[in-house]
């Protein structure tokens, strides 16, 4: 059976004194590696690491050599995502900068004994143990693999955010799937046969909360950072027990048909489809709108289930004929119509397109042989361990 990766991020708060100096030396090496990758156009680690580690562990002699490694990925991985924003000419800054306070660690920089609820840190001169206060740490990490982690500061918290991993085996892929449909206010997921809506009023959740985090900032009074970020985290556990419930059931729906694999769209043609028309306010709304958090569990549960997962590009998903490829035309409120005679609710049709897109592209027999061909393209592989909040 084929292998994949599952990788999860468990977040921990830190306990106690942690030297402050680590998070400026780092700093400044990253500084130094961002601007070296900038002005010689380097965005590979091996090269980057091959033209600076030597200078930079002289420069810092005290600093554990495996920092200036995982400084070097985190240069590399920080240019490109700059790069590919000034490509797109959305950068507003001249050159990358980092300016948070992040430091990458790879196995050899940490350990965690998690019966003992500890964490053991290598520093500036030898190593330091923390303890761990809590944490988003689950039963499922039981048996998981360590791998990379992060030290992230924010104010005076400290926080460890480790990426744990598991190789499980899928099943061989087939043409039976369950496809995943991800809107504002609605998840849709089903089969060519059933779909099932689920209404997230996730949007409900998230003006109520901007509304009441507006009340606050218009009325300032001495320490309302805590209040906020209270609201700011009431307001993300109750969308994400939202995201798990609806993962479980896209889960359960599969296995229940018997499919191989989950099929959703990429990112790109989520924001496509938001792109068009939106006032700036609206705009902000849903950059906080975590739909890639959505797919991410869906992702990992249905790889711990041995599903396949499977990103299509679903241009055209609401404005084509899933049986015809014909165009649709509106019909009253949420549905279109085609001239083959098929009438159904939008979010329905976008389901089955992603479904035949995806049957397109493990080569089944399209649902109507004399549709127009449509591109298909394989959507990147998700990273789950990745945290892209920290880029
Ligand atoms: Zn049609």
């Amino acid at each position: 059976m084929p292998l994949e990766t599952v990788k999860l991020t468990a977040s921990f708060k830190l306990d106690g004194s942690f030297p402050e100096s680590l998070f400026s030396t780092y700093r400044e090496v990253l500084g130094q590696l961002l601007d070296y990758a900038w002005a010689k156009g380097i965005t590979s680690f091996e090269r980057l690491k091959a033209e600076k580690y030597y200078e930079l562990r002289a420069r810092y002699p005290s600093l554990p050599s495996h920092y200036i490694y995982t400084a070097c990925q985190m240069a590399c991985s920080i240019y490109k995502s700059f790069r590919k924003l000034k490509r797109r000419g959305v950068a507003k800054a001249e050159r990358p900068a980092f300016k948070k306070q992040v430091v990458m660690l790879d196995d050899h920089l940490f350990s965690l004994d998690l019966e003992g609820w500890e964490a053991s840190i290598a520093v500036e001169g030898g190593r330091v143990r923390v303890r761990l206060l809590h944490g988003t740490y689950h039963e499922k990490f039981k048996g998981m693999r360590v791998g990379q982690a992060w030290l992230v500061k924010r104010g005076s918290d400290l926080y460890l955010k480790v990426v744990f991993s598991k190789v499980v085996e899928v099943t061989e892929v087939n043409e039976r799937a369950v496809a995943v449909d991800v809107n504002e206010n609605n998840v849709a997921f089903g089969t060519m046969e059933r779909v099932v809506n689920v209404e997230t009023r996730e949007r409900i959740v998230r003006t109520a909360y901007f509304l009441k985090r507006r009340r606050l900032q218009s009325k300032p009074r001495l320490n309302e950072k805590p209040l906020l970020a209270k609201y700011r985290g009431r307001e993300r556990r109750r969308v994400e027990a939202i995201y798990h419930k609806i993962a479980k059931e896209v889960v359960a729906k599969a296995k229940e048909v018997g499919a191989s694999t989950i099929v959703m769209e990429d990112l790109e043609n989520i924001r496509r489809k938001y792109r068009k028309g939106r006032s700036k306010a609206i705009n902000g709304r849903l950059n906080r709108w975590g739909f890639r958090k959505l797919q991410r569990i869906v992702e990992y549960k249905a790889k711990l289930a041995g599903l396949n997962v499977v990103y299509v590009d679903a241009k055209g998903t609401s404005s084509l004929c899933p049986m015809c490829g014909g165009r649709l035309s509106p019909n009253g409120h949420r549905r279109l119509k085609c001239k083959c005679g098929l009438e159904e609710d939008r979010d329905i049709i976008a389901v089955k397109n992603l479904l035949r897109r995806y049957r397109m592209d493990v080569g089944a027999s399209p649902v109507h042989p004399e549709g127009p061909p449509m591109t298909t393209e394989r959507g990147e592989k998700c990273e789950g361990g990745r945290d892209e909040s920290l880029f």
